[in-house]
């Protein structure tokens, strides 16, 4: 299993491949990085018969999971769309199949001609659209209904708090990847969830720090839950840049108090507890090991050639 948390300004985007699967979480860009021109398409035309059997024209990928509809999340949306067909497309929204409790409601939105798109794609699709790839993935969120209807969700941020938390398990590895869940949001999605209790507690080794890794965001009820009280191997901040003082990033990441830096990117005596993914693009290898092989890398060249 290979993944890759891309560096993408402020905005984020991941990429996973396990078995013979392929999953997109996010799909921002940067006015330097566009996860879909510079490394996806690149990527995917040096392989062969990745086309998919629904749209022939575009390639297939297993699964996009947009966590919520913030630009930041979805900024690469459009080009994605020319280029690939999701098998799986896993976002909120106000499918008609869905119970009205799940309904997002886009009016407490900003208007955003990406979302727009997003809702294009979701046009013709069977309901739920919260379908998971089985036996790996668990999936999460606060039904939009009750963000809206709960003060305290919906003044900290309906948008973030609709976010769709994802839980990866492959070859017991565990990766958590709660988007842009804000303190309360956080709370609440724990208390409903007695199954992310018990997968929280069964450890976490990569953590995608909630919401940017912002200090407004930090959750010490999440690492009360997880197994020892911290992550095994790295926490990532995919951290907000020129922000003003309340978006700064919550130093407590980057302490021994919530990792344990099973990693290999410090010098020997110096222990990586986060990163941020403003250092690089950083591409983790989970391989057969006891903890993941974790490298930030800047050539898209040499990101590429790491799926090949
Ligand atoms: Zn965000
Ligand atoms: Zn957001």
């Amino acid at each position: 299993m290979k993944q890759v948390i891309f560096n993408v300004g402020g905005a984020l985007a991941t990429y996973t491949e396990f078995r013979d699967k392929k999953l997109v979480v996010d799909i921002g860009k940067s006015k330097e990085f566009s996860p879909t021109n510079d490394f996806l398409l690149p990527l995917y035309k040096k392989r062969e018969n990745l086309k998919s059997n629904i749209d022939k024209t575009k390639y297939h990928v297993d699964q996009l999971i947009i966590s919520h509809p913030h630009d930041d999340h979805l900024s690469d949306i459009s080009e994605f769309n020319d280029k690939f067909y999701p098998e799986l497309l896993t976002c909120p929204n106000d499918n008609d199949g869905m119970q009205a409790g799940h309904h997002i409601n886009w009016k407490l939105l900003e208007k955003n001609p990406n979302v727009d798109i997003l809702r294009k794609m979701l046009n013709g699709r069977k309901p739920p659209l919260k379908e998971v790839i089985k036996d790996f993935e668990y999936i999460y969120y606060i039904p939009p209904r009750d963000c809206e209807q709960s003060n305290a969700l919906s003044v900290e941020s309906y948008c973030n708090n609709i976010s769709i938390a994802v839980f990866l398990i492959i070859n017991d590895h565990r990766i958590f990847l709660p988007g842009d869940l804000q303190k309360t949001g956080m709370d609440e999605i724990i208390s409903r969830n007695q199954s992310l209790k018990t997968r929280l507690a069964g450890g976490v080794d990569i953590l995608i720090a909630p919401h940017h890794g912002l200090q407004s965001s930090f959750s010490t009820v999440m690492f009360d839950y997880m197994k020892n009280k911290k992550t095994r191997c790295l926490n990532i901040v995919s951290e907000k840049v020129n922000t003003n003082d309340k978006r700064n990033v919550d130093s407590r990441y980057s302490t021994s108090d919530y990792c344990f830096a099973k990693n290999d990117i410090g010098e020997k005596d110096e222990p990586h507890y986060q990163v941020k993914t403003s250092r690089g693009h950083i591409f983790i290898d989970y391989g057969k090991n006891d903890y993941p092989r974790i490298e930030i890398i800047n050539d898209t060249e040499l990101l590429i050639k790491k799926f090949l």
